[in-house]
């Protein structure tokens, strides 16, 4: 290939880049400093200073004669870190690489290193090293941390297996991301449900005896007081595990499947009391969504034809605004459209979602003085709500009854 002047002059330097390392093993910068005089991300300069402590003199000044780039020596570097085989020859191994590095390609080298590393590591295979999960103590900007664990690769791909198809079906209904994401929720989810409720049976307690899964000391359990009342707040909270967590974040999590909230007031005295607790469900459970999907197989919005099985499950009356999670208040709602929706109909924008007062049909009204419009999707008319309609539009028929808002009569036999 023709090379340009610039070009030239990062080749000579990428090429001398144990020369880089054996400067930064004799200056020791901190992270942020290099990273700032590079240029580079802090993990970039982190990456560079642990390779430069890494290798020692000698091995450097091969490395810096062989004139290996930088993504050689990390690659290397990655594999002599993962060789815990003591009794290994590594001096020979490293002459093997150098070797190696100069006439393979660098995926070539990485193939290599991975097959010599792991065969020489599985040598002392039969004095397996103990299992471990390691909780990370600082939080990231996003609020959140790292559970990372060790495990029999068996039992990891048996556990990777059987969240699969429901983590697959979570990223399809729009309830993740990605199927990483929704696994992620999913292992989260199994264990604080499972921990929960172990706790739970050994408190033995339930609230009117009713079966809440949940003990009652270990519901999560929120106050939420009127924004005029949260002057000089930044909406954070202490949970009683001693996190500080925002509220929404906090709500979303906490609230389902199971939650409760009061509400705090000021007496006549002018004192603050606190409601009776109030339960709160925000997410239609599988039984609610089993019954909707039969009842409407597709989006309710009318141009729209995705199958009720990859929807969200849309609150027609919007859960913030009072609505209840109950069947009569739901209907499957693509991702889009749920997000497009106008949940608040005092300010109209891309029109919304409604159900029909007089024949419970649920259709869009694109702007309020504008009537509602049904999907005429195909399979809509064998989904349950419209078969359903018919049935009763018949039984009407045949019993004579005029209207069919007027109650069904039954015909009574001498
Ligand atoms: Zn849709």
């Amino acid at each position: 290939m023709t090379t340009t002047p610039v070009l030239d002059l990062l080749a000579r330097v990428l090429h001398d880049a144990a020369g880089l390392l054996v400067e930064l093993q004799a200056s020791r910068p901190k992270p942020e400093d290099l990273a700032r005089l590079l240029g580079t991300s802090h993990l970039t300069a982190t990456r560079l200073l642990r390779n430069a402590e890494l290798f020692d003199a000698d091995q450097l000044a091969a490395m810096r004669t062989a004139r290996l780039s930088l993504d050689t020596i990390f690659t290397i570097g990655k594999y002599w870190r993962k060789l815990s085989n003591s009794q290994a020859d590594r001096e020979g191994l490293f002459a093997d690489v150098i070797a190696r590095a100069g006439a393979d390609s660098l995926n070539e080298l990485e193939e290599h290193l991975k097959e010599v590393v792991g065969a020489l590591n599985r040598q002392c295979a039969d004095k397996p090293r103990s299992d471990w999960a390691r909780f990370s103590r600082t939080v990231d900007c996003d609020g959140k941390g790292y559970l990372n664990i060790k495990a029999p690769a068996e039992a990891l791909a048996r556990m990777n297996s059987l969240i699969d198809d429901e983590a697959k079906a979570m990223f399809h209904q729009g309830h993740a991301c990605s199927i990483a994401e929704a696994k992620a929720t999913i292992i989260t989810r199994r264990v604080i449900t499972y921990g929960e409720r172990e706790a739970s049976q050994s408190e033995g307690e339930g609230v009117n005896g009713e079966d809440n899964p949940l003990g009652f000391k270990y519901r999560p359990f929120v106050v939420i007081c009127h924004p005029w009342l949260l002057e000089k707040r930044d909406g954070k909270y202490l949970t009683t595990d001693g996190t500080v967590v925002d509220l929404r974040g906090y709500a979303d999590r906490m609230l389902e499947p199971f939650g409760w909230v009061t509400v705090p007031y000021r007496n006549f005295a002018g004192g603050v009391e606190f409601s009776e607790p109030i339960e709160v469900r925000r997410f239609a459970d599988d039984a609610q969504r089993l019954v909707l999907t039969a009842a409407y197989p597709t989006c309710a919005h009318p141009d729209c034809r995705i199958a009720a099985r990859y929807c969200q499950i849309h609150h027609i009356q919007a859960f913030a605004a009072g609505g209840p999670t109950e069947i009569p208040n739901m209907v499957p709602l693509c991702m889009r459209h749920n997000k497009e929706n106008d949940d608040d109909p005092t300010k109209p924008c891309n029109g919304r979602i409604e159900k029909d007062p007089v024949t419970s049909r649920i259709g869009r009204r694109r702007w309020p003085d504008e009537p509602l419009r049904f999907t005429k999707a195909p399979p809509t008319r064998y989904g349950a709500f419209e078969q359903s309609r018919a049935f009763f539009d018949r039984v009407d028929e045949y019993s004579g009854v005029a209207s069919p808002n007027s109650p069904p009569t039954i015909a009574t036999v001498e």
